[in-house]
């Protein structure tokens, strides 16, 4: 798949529910309307989708949400398209809380997952809680450790959020590196109505970035992966450190990526509202298609890039889907 500016496509993102067992600050609003189970995919359609994008390219397939491990039966999705590692796909990863993963990391190596992306925003447990709104934080400690003891890689992500965790950054850093982890910081993105005020959240990892190389040796680092992410080597640690700044149109010239929500819409950028149902198409007939000239129609609509604004003075999201939808 070749969008219109040369970009070839090779990497979805899907979520498989917008539900979640958490309500991050910045993330959801405390009562969050959830979609009614009725308008979700099957798991079998959602493998059926996979299996298109699959078959026009897509090399690496990442599972998202709100929160994969909740959604009942995750795991046979996970095993079937986990058989392709190998084949049709190159990796196949996951964006959990971890709040699950000490029951699942088991059964999620063996079902063909090498690598999860776990987000922890702090170490101390009060402050877990209030971010998460309910979270344990001990679920997810054991949950990371559960996951290394059975040979998954693990990265760290972790929101910046300004004076809720900016103290914590470099012990994150030596914590996750000493662990043999990766650490990604993530500026906050205008998605979605939340409780709060996101202007107050926003930390822009410019800042981080020159605090922490008056401690640290950052390396520039070639590695990639097409998405809004900038990495770094800390000479002292050994470890990767990534940066994502997705309201810098850095990255959207190498954008490899179209994501999936949990009821068949495929939105072309992140930052951009326009999207595609391939629910109707998919449903419509058992022969794919139909369902093939619909992803092709979407791919030849993805925009050059985002515009994401933070509006000073209003305080509105950009854009009033949540995360929780597209999936980060
Ligand atoms: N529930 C899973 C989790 O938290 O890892 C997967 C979905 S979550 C939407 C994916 C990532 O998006 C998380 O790392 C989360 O911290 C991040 N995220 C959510 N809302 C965000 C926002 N408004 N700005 C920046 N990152 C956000
Ligand atoms: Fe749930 Fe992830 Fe959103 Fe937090 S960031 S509320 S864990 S979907």
């Amino acid at each position: 798949m070749i969008d219109p500016f040369g970009r070839h496509v090779t990497y979805l993102r899907v979520s498989v529910t917008d539900r979640c067992d958490f309500r991050c600050v910045y993330c959801m609003p405390e009562h969050m309307d959830f979609l009614p189970r009725a308008e979700l995919l099957t798991l079998e359609e959602l493998e059926r989708l996979c299996r298109a994008f699959m078959r026009k390219g897509v090399e690496r397939i990442r599972l998202t949400g709100g929160e994969p491990l909740v959604r009942r039966d995750i795991l046979r999705l996970i095993s079937r398209l986990g058989a392709e590692v190998g084949r049709g796909l190159r990796e196949l990863t996951m964006t959990t809380n971890g709040s699950q993963l000490a029951r699942f990391a088991k059964d999620l190596r063996a079902a063909g997952l090498h690598r999860v992306n776990v987000s922890l925003d702090t170490r101390d447990a009060d402050k877990f809680r209030s971010i998460t709104r309910r979270g344990d934080l001990s679920k997810v400690l054991s949950g990371i450790d559960a996951a290394q003891s059975v040979g998954l890689e693990i990265k760290i992500n972790m929101v910046a959020l300004k004076d809720v965790n900016e103290e914590e950054i470099e012990s994150m850093l030596e914590w996750a590196h000493g662990r043999g982890m990766g650490l990604t910081l993530i500026e906050t993105m205008p998605l979605g109505e939340i409780d709060g005020d996101r202007v107050g959240q926003y930390l822009p990892l410019s800042i981080v970035r020159a605090r922490l190389a008056r401690r640290y040796t950052l390396e520039e680092s070639e590695f990639r992966t097409g998405g809004p992410a900038r990495y770094a080597r800390v000479a002292e640690t050994g470890g990767r450190l990534g940066f994502i700044t997705p309201l810098t149109h850095n990255f959207c010239e190498s954008c490899n990526r179209v994501r999936l929500t949990c009821t068949g819409m495929l939105y072309m950028c992140l930052g951009q509202s326009d999207s595609a149902d391939l629910r109707s198409p998919l449903r419509l007939s058992q022969d794919d298609a139909l369902l093939d000239r619909a992803i092709d129609a979407a791919i030849a609509r993805k925009p050059r890039g985002h515009d994401f604004i933070i509006d000073r003075r209003h305080k509105t999201p950009a854009l009033a889907r949540p995360m929780s939808v597209t999936g980060g």
